[in-house]
């Protein structure tokens, strides 16, 4: 890829086959997406365009976006990007990239909730802000207060609201749920969900080259057995929900029978748990009594 004319096929072509001798799964599809951004196209649109060459510019980034994804930096990074529950939203090295089970969560969480009422939602480690933004776009009428430890996340999630247009209805705060007062906020909920760092330290180490080098660590583990936050958010949201209110969690792997079982002995009835579509037990669920 140096000085001569290169072609969008012969691009991809060569870079395809260099990100796979570095290992990456699905480079083809990788090395298109990049160049996709770069060209400010869809894939598809590639697909028509194959004997259009690359100028100086759209070469020389094509090359460090390819270099970067050699060394496992996730795509979503390098093109700053991803689409959550058909909602676009900015990301960098200080959240986590959200993820499609996590969009059963926002699903889930719509098909349940009464939509006629007024809900006042939380959520806890708020990251990007893709669970807080895509409810309150889903749900008519809510309120949705996102919470996070990192200043950089609540940045992020702040930037995404703007983006997706949805300011009035949600507010990102930087705030530590361990140090948290009960009345923080002088309010109770209708509805706490959290997607939790919840990878046991011990199980972090065998995690994607990806996620152990570029996704923030305080957003993946929870320094202990990954159970830390379950535990605290189920004892603290029974001051801070509302009689009748619900609590949603995304659950680790392994986990959901304890994080039923927890949620029993605090006072929350109708405990669910749903299975992904690669049946794994992803949410939990349940009601304050
Ligand atoms: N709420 C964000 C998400 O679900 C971030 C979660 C986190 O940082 N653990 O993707």
């Amino acid at each position: 890829m140096n000085n001569k004319t290169l072609k969008v096929l012969e691009a991809l072509q060569l870079s395809t086959e260099f990100l796979e001798k570095k290992g990456i799964e699905s480079a083809r599809t990788n090395a298109e997406l990049l160049l996709a951004d770069i060209l400010g196209c869809s894939r598809l649109d590639l697909y028509l365009a194959f004997e259009r060459p690359l100028n100086e510019i759209e070469k020389s980034k094509y090359r460090e976006f390819i270099a970067r994804r050699s060394k496992f930096e996730p795509l979503q990074y390098i093109i700053g990007k991803v689409e959550f529950y058909g909602y676009n939203f900015l990301v960098d090295k200080n959240v986590l990239i959200p993820r499609p089970e996590t969009e059963l969560l926002v699903e889930k969480i719509t098909q349940i909730v009464d939509k006629n009422d007024h809900l006042n939602i939380l959520d806890i480690g708020s990251g990007s802000g893709n669970i807080s933004i895509a409810l309150a776009k889903q749900i008519e009428q809510c309120s949705v207060i996102g919470i996070d430890i990192s200043e950089e996340a609540v940045a992020v999630a702040n930037k995404n609201c703007v983006q997706n247009e949805i300011v009035d209805k949600v507010k990102f705060l930087v705030q530590d749920f361990f140090t948290i007062e009960n009345g923080f906020i002088n309010q109770k909920f209708d509805l706490i969900v959290s997607n939790p760092p919840y990878v046991a330290e011990k199980e972090y180490t065998t995690l994607q080259e990806e996620i152990i080098n570029y996704e923030p660590k305080i957003a993946v583990t929870d320094f202990s057995d990954g159970f830390n936050f379950y535990s605290a958010i189920i004892k603290k949201s029974n001051g801070m929900l509302n009689r009748g209110g619900y609590l949603f969690f995304e659950a680790a792997l392994g986990q959901s029978e304890k994080i039923a079982a927890s949620m029993k002995e605090s006072n929350f009835i109708n405990v669910n748990v749903i299975q992904d579509y690669a049946k794994i037990d992803r949410i939990i669920y349940g009601q304050l009594k």
